[in-house]
C-alpha cells in the first residue's frame, strides 16, 4: 500500500512572518490529521530552519516533514551559490525537489544535469521528488509520453532503477503549472500509469511501492478526483500551498482517500 504524499512548493514566496503565520494557520487545520499522511512543506531554503523550529515546537515533525526545492549537483565546495543536500539533511530536510520545469525552463537545467542532481541528493540521504512533464507546444504535438519517457529513463540510465526505490515522481504537464489549468484526472492518470508501467518493465516491486504524484494547479476542490485514481499518489502544489485553508482541504482530500 502507499502511503499518500502532498508536498507544498513555496517557490520563492516568504518572508519571516508570512513563514510564521502560515505554518500557525496551517497546523491548527490539521490539527485533526492522522500521520498516515506524508505531508511535506518545501519553502525557500533561508527559511528551512524557522519552518523546521515551528514544526518541532508544536510537536508536527511526525505529520510535516521539510523539503527543499532545489540541491546542488556535486559535492565540490567550489561552488559558489548552491546548497549541497548533505547541508540539507543538517537542516532537517528529507525531501528535495529535483528538476522542476521552472528550473528546467529558466536555468536550462538539462536531463543530465538533472540525474546528476538525483544521484547526489541519494547517496546523501534525501529522497528526490523528481519532476517530469510536457510543454504545452510538446502536448499539442502528442510528444507527451515521449517528453515524460525521456525525462524520467535520462536519470534511470545514470543511477539505476533500484535508486528510485525512497523516490518520489511528481508528473507536472507544464502547461498546468501556476495556469489553473489542470489535467483531467483520466489524462493524469493514463501519464502515470506510463510511468508505473514503464519503470514495471525494469522492477516490478519499485513500480508497484514508488510514489507518483500529480502536479499541476491542484486545489482543494479537484484534488479528491484526482487523487481517487488508481496511479496518483498525492500532489506536489505550488500556488494553493501557500493559503493554509486550501493546502490543508488538499491534505484532508488524501487523507480521505485508500489505496
Ligand atoms: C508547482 O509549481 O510545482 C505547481 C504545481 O504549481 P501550481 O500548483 O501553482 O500549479
Amino acid at each position: 500500500m502507499r502511503k499518500y504524499l502532498v508536498a507544498g512548493n513555496w517557490k520563492m514566496n516568504g518572508s519571516r512572518t508570512m513563514v510564521a503565520s502560515l505554518l500557525q494557520d496551517l497546523i491548527l487545520k490539521l490539527a485533526d490529521m492522522p500521520a498516515d499522511l506524508d505531508c511535506v512543506i518545501c519553502p525557500p531554503s533561508l527559511y528551512l530552519e524557522q519552518v523546521n523550529n515551528i514544526i518541532q515546537n508544536s510537536n508536527y515533525e511526525k505529520l510535516i516533514q521539510l523539503g527543499a526545492q532545489n540541491s546542488a549537483s556535486s559535492a565540490a565546495t567550489a561552488f559558489t551559490g548552491e546548497i549541497s543536500p548533505v547541508m540539507l539533511r543538517e537542516f532537517a530536510c528529507t525531501y528535495v525537489i529535483i528538476g522542476h520545469s521552472e528550473r528546467r525552463q529558466l536555468l536550462q537545467e538539462t536531463d543530465a544535469l538533472v540525474a546528476a542532481k538525483f544521484q547526489l541528493a541519494k547517496q546523501s540521504g534525501l529522497r528526490p521528488i523528481l519532476c517530469v512533464g510536457e510543454t504545452q507546444a510538446e502536448n499539442a504535438a502528442g510528444q507527451g509520453f515521449a517528453v515524460v519517457a525521456r525525462q524520467l529513463h535520462a536519470v534511470v540510465q545514470h543511477v539505476g532503477v533500484q535508486s528510485f526505490s525512497d523516490a518520489v515522481i511528481a508528473y507536472e504537464p507544464v502547461w498546468a503549472i501556476g495556469t489553473g489549468l489542470t489535467a483531467t484526472p483520466e489524462q493524469a492518470q493514463a501519464m502515470h500509469a506510463q510511468i508505473r508501467g514503464s519503470l514495471a518493465a525494469l522492477d516490478k516491486n519499485i513500480a508497484a511501492n514508488i510514489r507518483i504524484i500529480y502536479g499541476g494547479s491542484v486545489s482543494s476542490s479537484n484534488a479528491a478526483a484526482l487523487f481517487a485514481q488508481a496511479d496518483i499518489d498525492g500532489g506536489l502544489i505550488g500556488g494553493a500551498s501557500l493559503k493554509a485553508q486550501d493546502f490543508s482541504g488538499i491534505c484532508h482530500a488524501a487523507m480521505s482517500m485508500t489505496k
